[in-house]
């Protein structure tokens, strides 16, 4: 079904032959793992109450960061591992089933995908066999696809039966903004047809008896400083294209300049060069609850980088 040696997994559709070469995201045809970890602050129903010790098999989220990415933001927390350039442990389908079974061995919530799409078939193909028997054991936790939102829809749809809960950003309104932070001027009519396919294939929201989402779809959006007005169309946007009813919203205020590119003569960047304010999150906010939408709400005092995982 994917053609590796033209990829169109995302909608840069470079058409690389990662056979030979990697794409313009940077993925070959091999899987690169970044880091494997028990993630405790994503969304309450995806990462579970906050640990009570530090303990390393504390339960949370069991996260696996894929290393590079098709958008590339300029201000990626996780610039580390998601450039072009940025460098994975290689893994076969196999052995990322095995790390699955692993983390729900270690008492995981789920198995949360992060960046995963330009390896959307080899996880497929990992997802299958840790469902199937594999010596005793067999993966029953939600599988969470989290992704910055540039999808194309038919590798959305193609993860039926693969993903439950989708966990999805929606950067930008703006296809000026989506070109100047991203380099995507098309991400918001690919993030808005993505996010279509999204609830057409998960239906309404499901949680276990714990609050821990079995399935459905989240939306992410950060909001950044000074673009209040493109914040408030992203969620206007989304309201217009799918039910704020069946979905969760998760606003976040995280954004930290910290990892900008350094500054220089005419900065393109000058307007996100400082944290967002209360009252801009305030703001967006407001008109979140105001559109119907549901879910979560970040406080200010998370716009550090300590809630950011060490790669
Ligand atoms: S996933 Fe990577 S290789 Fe495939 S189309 Fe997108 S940028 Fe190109």
């Amino acid at each position: 079904m994917f053609d590796l040696t033209k990829c169109s997994l995302c909608p840069r559709n470079c058409g690389a032959d990662r056979s030979s070469t990697p794409g313009v995201c940077g993925a070959g045809m091999k899987m690169q793992v970044s880091k494997i970890m028990h993630h405790h602050w994503e969304e309450p129903c995806i990462s579970g109450p906050l640990p009570k010790t530090d303990h390393p098999l504390e339960p949370g989220s069991g996260t696996i960061f894929f290393a590079h990415c098709p958008l590339g933001c300029v201000y990626c927390q996780n610039g580390k591992i998601s450039r072009r350039d940025s460098v994975g442990q290689e893994m076969t389908p196999a052995e990322l089933a095995y790390e699955m079974l692993v983390l729900q061995d270690q008492g995981m919530y789920n198995i949360n995908f992060v960046s995963p799409t330009h390896y959307t078939p080899q996880i497929i193909e990992a997802v299958r066999s840790a469902r199937n028997d594999w010596r005793d054991q067999r993966l029953t936790l939600p599988v969470v696809w989290n992704t910055g939102g540039y999808e194309n829809p038919e590798t959305i749809d193609a993860l039926a039966g693969t993903v439950d809960v989708f966990l999805t950003d929606f950067k930008y309104a703006s296809p000026d903004l989506a070109g100047l932070y991203s380099h995507a001027p098309d991400y918001p009519e690919y993030a808005a047809a993505s996010l279509v396919q999204m609830a057409e294939n998960m239906g309404e929201c499901v949680f276990d008896d714990r609050g821990m989402m079995k399935r459905g779809v989240i939306v992410r959006h950060l909001v950044l400083p000074g673009h209040r007005d493109d914040s408030m169309a992203v969620l206007r946007k989304i309201a217009s294209i799918v039910d704020p009813a069946k979905i969760k919203l998760s606003l976040m205020a995280q954004y930290t300049p910290e990892f900008l590119p350094e500054k220089r003569e005419n900065d393109p960047y000058t307007k996100i060069r400082r944290k967002v304010t209360t009252y801009e999150y305030e703001k967006v906010a407001d008109l979140a609850r105001e559109l119907g939408f549901d879910g979560y709400m970040q406080e200010r005092s998370s716009a550090t980088k300590r809630f950011t995982p060490d790669f």
